[in-house]
């Protein structure tokens, strides 16, 4: 069989940890990078996590460093030849824990150096010297700095999840960090999106690179459920309570399209008694930090963000994720449900689809997700409070229209929050301690808000905008 790893004439150390991980045959990224990796070209891959992408990178890395490898225990025959670098500690942890396995049979030594974390015992592993150093920008730049890794042999740079990294800012401590390496070197680039940005650093740094783009997975996982209601604009935020006291939920993700209309919401909701904080863009990394603590420490129950002010933070396993807003790229609607039901959990995904061009951007997710889409009419109980918005801006591109569509539109939906340069630093202290947090319940136990609005007799009309019950129409008839 051609996708055999067995065809790939792996040295014998790297073979025997490929059979002893039970890999058999080789997965689609894999296939494609690990003959380029093998001739020394260097590669710009489309890869997601997921899809055998680490081994598509490490095995023929490995590979091509056996052929200098050295049993001795000297540090100085153990310079850094190979650096991976990622974006969050999770994802540094989980490439350096998949590296030492396929390195397991080899001489070769790897290790990880991340952030948020004592400086000391990854010290004392880099002095003891590492062929593969897997690292986070920021703490290779401490680590650097203070002469405790030296890169001037290295031959093999890998940037993984590259989008990630320039969402989160590192570019400046990237293009430092890419400064100390020696030229002549090979060059992996792995990103989710090939965006102009992304383009401009292979453009920098990469020479003659093979693209490699293997398809996305966009299937949305098996554990979660979804439903489309149609529900008028001006009815978003009562369907919302309705729905998040019906399910019984604790805590959610609530996914909104411009900056403008997340910050309005949390507002809003606020407002109306739910326990609610805002991320987006324009929020500084101390205000973020804070909304995630108290999201966390289970202070609020909904965190309204959008979908860039997500991106660079992993808290897993939210129990439901509401699209308030249809994502106007349908890749975010996969990424932005991918929060809930993960690992074999169960998760709940609502979106509400209220008018505009949510037909053909519920179409464009349809299409992407090989799932057919029913939009479902959404009754209000007697129960739910009678809130009604007044027609206010939501979607952010009417806002951008209304400025005479002038700039680039995500200043007005969102952009990736704008970074000062990086100053030299001199402390050490921990950089995002919230990157890549798996979802915990709160310890705090107490009743959401929703829940008690809804028992408490004075709660039925928690805005003046009262108006009749009604059945809501169905605005997608097909
Ligand atoms: P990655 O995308 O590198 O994070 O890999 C995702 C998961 O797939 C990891 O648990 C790997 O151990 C596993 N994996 C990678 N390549 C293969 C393969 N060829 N066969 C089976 N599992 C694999």
């Amino acid at each position: 069989m051609t996708h055999s790893f067995s065809n790939l004439s792996l040295a014998e150390p790297l073979a025997r940890a490929v059979a002893e991980l039970g890999y058999e045959s080789m997965t689609p990224i894999q296939e494609q990078a690990i003959p380029v990796v093998l001739q020394g070209k260097d590669v710009m891959g489309a890869a997601q996590t997921g899809t055998g992408k680490t081994a598509a990178f490490a095995l023929p890395l490995l590979q091509r460093m056996l052929k200098h490898e050295n049993s001795s225990t000297s540090p100085a025959r153990h310079p850094v030849r190979a650096l991976v670098l990622l974006p969050t500690r999770e994802l540094a942890d989980q490439v350096a824990q998949a590296i030492k396995a396929y390195a397991k049979y080899t001489n070769l030594r790897a290790a990880v150096v991340f952030g948020g974390m004592d400086m000391k015992p990854q010290t004392l592993e880099l002095k003891k010297g590492v062929e593969v150093l897997v690292a986070t920008p920021g703490r290779l730049l401490d680590h650097i700095e203070a002469k405790n890794a030296v890169l001037n042999q290295v031959e093999y740079v890998v940037l993984d999840e590259a989008d990630r990294m320039l969402d989160i800012g590192f570019l400046p401590d990237l293009q430092r960090i890419l400064s100390y390496l020696p030229k002549q070197r090979i060059t992996l680039l792995f990103s989710a999106t090939f965006s102009p940005e992304i383009k401009r650093l292979a453009n920098s740094y990469l020479q003659d690179p093979v693209t490699i783009e293997v398809a996305r997975s966009n299937a949305t996982a098996s554990t979660v459920e979804q439903h489309f209601y149609s529900v008028n604009p001006d009815d978003k935020r009562r369907a919302l309570h309705q729905v998040l006291r019906q399910r019984g939920i604790k805590q959610a993700f609530v996914f909104v399209n411009s900056k403008l209309g997340c910050a309005r919401l949390a507002r809003s909701l606020e407002r109306e008694g739910l326990k609610t904080t805002a991320l987006h863009g324009d929020k500084s990394q101390d205000e973020r930090l804070k909304a995630l603590e108290s999201f966390k420490s289970g202070e609020v129950d909904l965190l309204v963000c959008t979908d860039v002010a997500a991106r660079g933070l992993d808290i897993k396993d939210v129990p439901a994720v509401f699209n308030f807003d249809v994502p106007f790229n349908a890749e975010d609607y996969v990424h932005r449900i991918g929060r809930t039901g993960r690992a074999g959990a169960s998760g709940l995904a609502v979106s509400f689809a209220g008018g505009g061009n949510d037909v053909r951007l519920v179409a464009d997710i349809e299409k992407l997700i090989k799932t057919k889409i029913e939009l479902e009419p959404l009754e209000f109980e007697e129960d739910t409070p009678k809130i009604r918005d007044q027609g206010r801006i939501n979607d952010g591109r009417r806002a951008w229209r209304d400025a005479g569509e002038t700039g680039d539109p995500r200043d007005v939906l969102d952009a990736p929050p704008a970074r000062a340069p990086r100053p030299q630093r001199t402390s050490h202290a921990p950089r995002d301690p919230f990157f890549d947090q798996p979802y915990q319940a709160p310890a705090n136990d107490a009743a959401p808000a929703w829940e008690a609005a809804a028992r408490s007799p004075g709660s039925r009309s928690i805005s003046a905008n009262i108006k009749p019950k009604r059945k809501v129409a169905a605005l997608f008839k097909s």
